[in-house]
């Protein structure tokens, strides 16, 4: 008896080592997210994303083959704060793969690392309407934070494949070297953008705005998740006017009509803005997305 439990278990290792299949499975919850592994991980990991960068990452469709994406991960990544509460939490639990559990080592949680903008000072909830009652989930785009992200999963690669240490260490150094250098290209279009007014349909860009200097005069949601009412938008017109406010920044995933109407009673430019790599088909890196971003904002710049 104890002849036939083990034999199936050295097959399974011999066949694992002889074909090779060992790359880490990794599943990130938005696209950002995964580019960033796949910086570090190289051919060393195999990336997968659970949302798209056209969706919003608030809410995304909880499909069931999601559930089989997580089945199989070594490795999931997620931003944290409640972002993917609504969907994220149920699905790790059918996913049935003890390694992705809260806390376990194949759990990644950006949060972690970052410095969290926007914490409420005030308790809030959910049920109050606020999507961000733990702070500003929307952190992964200024270079600063992409950084800080990649250095610590170049530690958890390191950690789940400790025979790949120097494989994963070099693979971060490049990705230093390559975000440095576009810093350094994009930086004569980063200077125009110091002391925009901007305002945001959802609280979305403050890390933007800290690494671009924008500065943001309102937000036409209430609060995050919380549509505007027609006095808050007839209020909201009366103050960009009196700002001149430049801007109105908005995810292509949400409805239009609300912020050309406030575009149309103001001289500011509705700018559609990529937030995540997929965001447009052209965005397909992490260095794509930054590029995205600093060049749709130049555009309100005069
Ligand atoms: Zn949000």
């Amino acid at each position: 008896m104890k002849i036939l439990t083990i034999l199936p278990v050295s097959i399974i290792l011999n066949f694992s080592i002889a074909f090779g299949g060992d790359a880490l499975n990794v599943v990130s919850s938005i696209q950002t997210l995964g580019a960033i592994a796949s910086e570090i991980g190289g051919d060393k990991v195999v990336v997968t994303s659970l949302s798209k960068g056209y969706m919003d990452p608030h809410f995304v469709d909880a499909k069931p083959s999601l559930v089989l994406d997580l089945h199989k991960a070594d490795l999931l990544i997620h931003v944290g704060l409640e972002l993917e509460v609504g969907w994220l939490p149920p699905l790790v639990q059918q996913s049935r793969n003890a390694n992705i559990q809260v806390g376990e080592n194949g759990d990644f949680e950006a949060a972690t690392v970052i410095h969290i903008l926007r914490v409420p000072t005030v308790r809030v909830t959910r049920a109050m309407g606020d999507l961000h009652p733990q702070g500003n989930p929307h952190f992964w785009i200024p270079p600063k934070n992409a950084l800080l992200i990649a250095k610590a999963l170049t530690e958890r690669f390191k950690k789940l494949k400790p025979d790949q240490g120097a494989y994963f260490d070099s693979q971060y150094s490049r990705f230093l070297i390559k975000v440095s250098e576009l810093e350094k290209k994009l930086e004569p279009q980063m200077r125009k953008t110091k002391g925009l007014k901007v305002v945001p349909f959802h609280d979305s860009w403050a890390y933007v705005s800290e690494w671009l200097g924008l500065e943001e005069t309102g937000y036409i949601e209430i609060k995050p998740g919380v549509p505007a009412s027609p006095q808050h938008l007839s209020t909201l017109i009366g103050k960009m006017n009196e700002d001149k406010t430049k801007a109105i920044l908005m995810e292509n995933y949400y409805n239009k009509s609300t912020a050309e109407s406030v575009a149309s009673n103001t001289k500011a430019k509705l700018l559609e803005m990529p937030s995540d790599v997929g965001a447009t088909p052209e965005i397909k890196t992490y260095s794509d997305l930054v590029t995205g971003v600093v060049t749709k904002i130049i555009e309100a710049v005069n």
